[in-house]
């Protein structure tokens, strides 16, 4: 199938063509046709895919195709929800990509950054607003954005979004919007939860989905390091040096984590940089240039900093901790072995994780392979402690307590490092608010927790 076979007018095409896009991916040869339709579109799909197109370049002909009747300012007339600034920001760019010879003006806004030049580009009009639902909130509740035209609201990474506590922030967005609406939800999966969500957004949807990327992938090698966790990072290190590795993506469970690892690399002389919800936006989006530009070989993130990110081709992951939540694992072996490259995701799998690794493999419906790395055998004298952070320690209690959990430093087997999900920084009340991820569980709200995927 082409490009030319999808209805999409020539401005669109050009634009997809300088791209260098030959063919729809299998998501947009599926949604395309849906939204161009005007049916309400309930899609199965994660980042990898060519989701993005798969909903803005429909979105954006649905749009050239109704010129508004309203004179004067233009109103948002397609809004794009996302999770995390950096999927916003890349969403943004892919938006303006394909309009680029189009009569549209997109615009992006999340929080960590300052509200004031948002307000003062939407002054001037937008027709394609991508936002984080925080900042969204704190824009339209300072009267900077009107949402009463939305003609296409598109929920991207649903699931991650109800996974960081969004569904409030959702809720209030679609209480502002008009009731007549094409609405179109993305999430790599479908818990009951989601299915709940779509049930009351969407109208008669017409349900697509594309194979999960990566849960056995071919193109990716996995492999199972056991090492003591207190020489995780000399056995990274060695493996970086005798490798040669240039672009490496190393994964922590915790801020605190992903810091210290990125300053002792650092120390080894391997240039290295952090990249999670603590750090200022320029801070990130300075670490992720440099990075993909070679500046730094390694980048050290935390899952939620991670999710979203387009690196092309990236050829090492390596999962410094194992995650607490299978998926996980997933969308982070899904960083590397992208397209026609074939990439490498390896676990330093410490006493402490067994079980997570057990949990992962339940979800891959295979054992990942073991490789011994001489000198760095395991001491079966040291005991396995507990792992006190993120999801594990809120199911163990941290729920509906009044925002207990989640705040301040903590205690225990990772020495009180603060996780990404439970230590969060709080939101403080509107306006100052960010699309930031904030601990639902703070302020008293109930924190989802997200179960782990059976397939
Ligand atoms: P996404 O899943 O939307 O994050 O897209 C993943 C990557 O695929 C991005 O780098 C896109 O630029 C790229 N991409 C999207 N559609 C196509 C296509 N039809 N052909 C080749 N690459 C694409």
């Amino acid at each position: 199938m082409s490009f030319d076979s999808l209805g999409l007018n020539a401005d669109i095409l050009r634009a997809v063509e300088e791209q260098g896009y030959r063919e729809p991916t299998p998501i947009q040869s599926q949604a395309i046709p849906v939204v161009l339709a005007g049916r309400d579109l309930m899609a199965s799909a994660q980042t990898g895919t060519g989701k993005t197109a798969g909903f803005t370049l429909p979105l954006l002909q649905r749009l050239i195709d109704k010129q508004p009747h309203a004179k004067g300012r233009r109103p948002v007339r397609a809004l794009i929800l996302t999770p995390t600034r950096e999927l916003a920001a890349q969403i943004g760019e892919n938006v303006r990509d394909y309009s680029k010879y189009l009569d549209i003006r997109s615009l992006v806004v999340f929080g960590g950054v300052s509200i004031n030049p948002q307000m003062m580009k939407l002054r001037s009009g937008v027709d394609v607003l991508v936002a984080t639902p925080g900042r969204l909130l704190d824009l339209e509740h300072q009267n900077a954005v009107k949402l009463d035209q939305v003609e296409i609201l598109v929920l991207d990474e649903a699931d991650r979004m109800l996974d960081m506590g969004f569904i409030h922030d959702i809720r209030r967005v679609l209480a502002k919007l008009p009731a007549r609406r094409q609405n179109l939800l993305f999430s790599a999966t479908f818990s009951d939860e989601i299915k709940g969500l779509a049930e009351k957004l969407l109208h008669n949807p017409e349900e697509v989905s594309v194979a999960r990327r990566n849960t056995a992938s071919e193109q990716v090698t996995q492999h199972v390091h056991f090492v003591d966790k207190k020489r995780k990072r000399e056995l990274l290190s060695q493996m970086i040096g005798e490798g040669n590795w240039q672009q490496v993506l190393v994964f922590t469970r915790t801020k605190h984590g992903a810091n210290h690892l990125a300053e002792q690399l650092g120390k080894d002389g391997i240039t290295a940089a952090a990249i999670h919800g603590n750090k200022s936006q320029g801070a990130r989006t300075r670490a992720l240039a440099d990075f993909k530009n070679g500046g730094v070989r390694v980048l050290v993130a935390t899952d939620i900093a991670a999710r979203g990110i387009d690196i092309e081709e990236l050829p090492h992951v390596v999962n410094y901790e194992l995650p607490n939540v299978p998926e996980d694992y997933v969308h982070r072996i899904g960083r590397t072995g992208r397209a026609a490259a074939t990439g490498q995701a390896l676990s330093l799998v410490c006493v402490d994780e067994h079980k997570l690794l057990r949990d992962i493999e339940r979800v891959l419906k295979r054992e990942v392979p073991r490789m011994a790395i001489p000198g760095y055998e395991v001491d079966p004298t040291i005991p396995a402690e507990p792992i006190v952070n993120g999801r594990q320690q809120q199911r163990g209690g941290g729920r509906g307590n009044g925002g207990g959990q989640g705040q301040g430093q903590r205690r225990g087997g990772n020495g009180g490092a603060s996780s990404e999900r439970s230590n969060a920084p709080r939101r403080p009340s509107r306006p100052q608010g960010d699309g930031a991820a904030k601990p639902a569980g703070a302020n008293g709200r109930r924190r989802p927790v997200r179960k782990p995927v059976s397939a």
